[in-house]
C-alpha cells in the first residue's frame, strides 16, 4: 500500500463522471436506468446525480463507463471482527490466547484490503476480542489513507458482566491464573455507565454488550470437535442440548437501559449481543440500536420478533455465522422471513470474522434464501447499515447515492436482478471518490 496519505488529492483534480445502465437506489428500493453521477475526489461527495440518455453520454479521461453493470452502493457490513480469521482456520478461543498483537494487527490489515475489494465500504465491527482498544487505530490508519481499508466503526471491548464474557476460569483451582481480558467487564447502573464512558473515552464508535451469553462451558465442556468443544476429556451423564452450555442473562434491565442511556449521551449506537428471548426483549426495550444473533426463539420467536417490531429496533441476525454452527438453518431462516414478514428493519451483518473478511456477501445470499426480497437485502446491506452506524451520527452520508452521499459505490459483472451469482463478481469499488478496484484488478494497492 502506498506509503503517503490519499487525502492529499491536488485541487486542479476534476470531478469523475459516473456513467450506469443499472444503478441501485436504497432509498426507492428499485434498479433506476441509464443514471450518471458526478463525484468529487477532493470532498470525496456526490456532487451530482441526474438521469440520462444514453445518446449524449459523453465519455472522457474523467469518465468511468459502467454501464452493462449493476451498479450498487457501496455494502456495509454491520457484525464484523476485523482481529479475528477464520474459525475453521484456528478456533478463536486458541486466536485470543496465541496470536501476538503484532500478528493480529497484521492479519487485520489485510482483511481490510479483503473487505474492501469485495465491495465492502462500510464495517461496523462489534469487538476486537482481546485486541484492546487496537480497532481504534486500525479505523484511523484507514482513515489518514495509511492502509486500504472500509471505513471502520468500531466498538473496542465489548461489555459484560463480571464473569459474564471473560475468558473462562471457571472449575479452575489455581485463582492466580493470569489472562488476557476480551471484554471490559461491568456491574451496576454506575458501573455500567462508567464502562460505557470508558469505550467512548478509548474511541469507540459504537457500544457493544452483552445482553446474554453461553455458560458452564467448563462445567460441562462439549466434546472436542463440537461447537465451542476445547478439551478432549468429556464428562458423565452432562444435561442435554443446550442446557450444556446455557445462554443466560449477563445484565438487568436498569442495566441495559443505563448502557443505552449513557451511549446516547455520546451520540454512540448500542449493539446487544442477544440468544435468548429474555435478552432479545430486554435489550430491545432498552432501546438499543441492533439485536445481534436473535435467532433460535422456538415458540417464543412471534413474542420477540413483535417487541423488535415495537422498539424500532434494527435485527441484525448474523445468518452467516449461524450457518457454521448450527444444524437446523432452515428454522432461522424461516424466522428471518417471519421477521421482514412483521416488518422488522433488517440488516446485513454475518459476525465475518468467524469466517473469511471478504467473503461477507454470505450474509445477503443467506437473507436471499430466506426469501427476503432482493430490493430488501440489498437494502439492510446498504441504508440500513448506515442507520446501525448511528445514522446522522455517524458523520457523513453512506449507504445510498444522493448529492452530499459519500461517493462510495460498487459495480457487479452481469444483471443482479437475473443472476444472484453476481454478489461475488465485484469488478469496480469506489470509496469516498477513490477507486481500489477496476476491472475486477485491485488499484492504488502497492
Ligand atoms: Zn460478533
Amino acid at each position: 500500500m502506498a506509503s503517503s496519505t490519499v487525502s492529499i488529492v491536488p485541487a486542479a483534480t476534476p470531478n469523475i463522471t459516473i456513467h450506469t445502465s443499472k444503478l441501485f437506489d436504497p432509498k426507492q428500493k428499485a434498479f433506476l436506468k441509464d443514471m450518471t453521477l458526478t463525484v468529487s475526489p477532493l470532498t470525496g461527495l456526490i456532487t451530482s446525480v441526474s438521469r440520462r440518455s444514453d445518446a449524449t453520454a459523453v465519455t472522457t479521461a474523467h469518465t468511468t463507463d459502467l454501464r452493462g453493470k449493476t451498479v450498487l452502493p457501496g455494502l456495509v457490513d454491520a457484525h464484523t471482527h476485523l482481529f479475528l480469521h477464520a474459525y475453521s482456520d484456528t478456533p478463536a478461543m486458541i486466536q485470543m490466547r496465541d496470536e501476538s498483537l503484532v500478528e493480529r494487527v497484521i492479519r487485520a490489515t489485510n482483511h481490510c484490503r479483503a473487505a474492501l475489494l469485495a465491495g465492502y465500504t462500510t464495517y461496523r465491527d462489534l469487538g476486537t476480542e482481546g485486541a484492546g482498544d487496537a480497532d481504534v487505530h486500525l479505523r484511523d490508519a484507514v482513515n489518514r489513507g495509511l492502509i486500504p481499508g472500509p471505513r471502520i466503526f468500531c466498538a473496542t471491548e465489548a461489555l459484560g458482566s463480571s464473569g459474564g464474557y471473560e475468558t473462562r476460569v471457571e472449575s479452575r483451582s489455581n485463582e492466580d491464573v493470569s489472562l488476557g481480558r476480551i471484554s471490559d467487564p461491568c456491574d451496576g447502573v454506575v458501573g455500567v455507565k462508567a464502562a460505557v464512558r470508558r469505550r467512548l473515552g478509548a474511541g469507540a464508535d459504537v457500544v457493544k454488550f452483552y445482553a446474554d451469553y453461553r455458560k458452564r462451558a467448563l462445567r460441562f465442556p462439549a466434546p472436542l470437535g463440537s461447537t465451542g468443544g476445547s478439551r478432549g476429556c468429556d464428562i458423565h451423564f452432562p444435561p442435554e442440548g443446550e442446557e450444556r452450555s446455557p445462554s443466560l442473562l449477563l445484565f438487568d434491565q436498569d442495566e441495559m437501559n443505563a448502557i443505552v442511556r449513557e451511549a446516547k449521551v455520546g451520540r454512540a449506537p448500542v449493539a446487544a449481543h442477544a440468544m435468548t428471548a429474555e435478552g432479545v426483549i430486554m435489550a430491545a426495550k432498552a432501546g438499543v440500536t441492533t439485536v445481534e444473533h436473535g435467532l433460535g426463539m422456538g415458540e417464543r420467536s412471534t413474542e420477540v420478533l413483535q417487541q423488535l417490531k415495537d422498539s424500532g429496533t434494527i435485527f441484525v441476525p448474523t445468518l452467516a455465522v449461524m450457518e457454521l454452527f448450527v444444524k437446523d438453518l432452515k428454522s432461522m431462516l424461516a424466522e428471518v422471513k417471519a421477521a421482514y414478514n412483521l416488518g422488522v428493519k433488517l440488516a446485513c451483518g454475518g459476525d465475518t470474522g468467524a469466517f473469511a473478511h471478504g467473503d461477507n456477501v454470505r450474509e445477503l445470499e443467506l437473507m436471499l434464501q430466506a426469501d427476503v426480497p432482493l430490493e430488501e437485502v440489498l437494502v439492510a446491506a446498504t441504508l440500513h447499515g448506515w442507520e446501525t452506524c448511528g445514522g446522522e451520527w455517524a458523520g457523513r452520508k453512506f449507504g445510498w447515492l444522493e448529492v452530499g452521499c459519500a461517493a462510495d459505490l460498487i459495480a457487479l459483472e452481469g444483471d443482479l436482478e437475473k443472476e444472484v451469482g453476481a454478489l461475488r463478481k465485484v469488478g469496480f469499488v469506489m470509496k469516498d471518490g477513490r477507486v481500489w478496484k477496476q476491472d475486477g484488478v485491485a488499484v492504488g494497492m502497492v
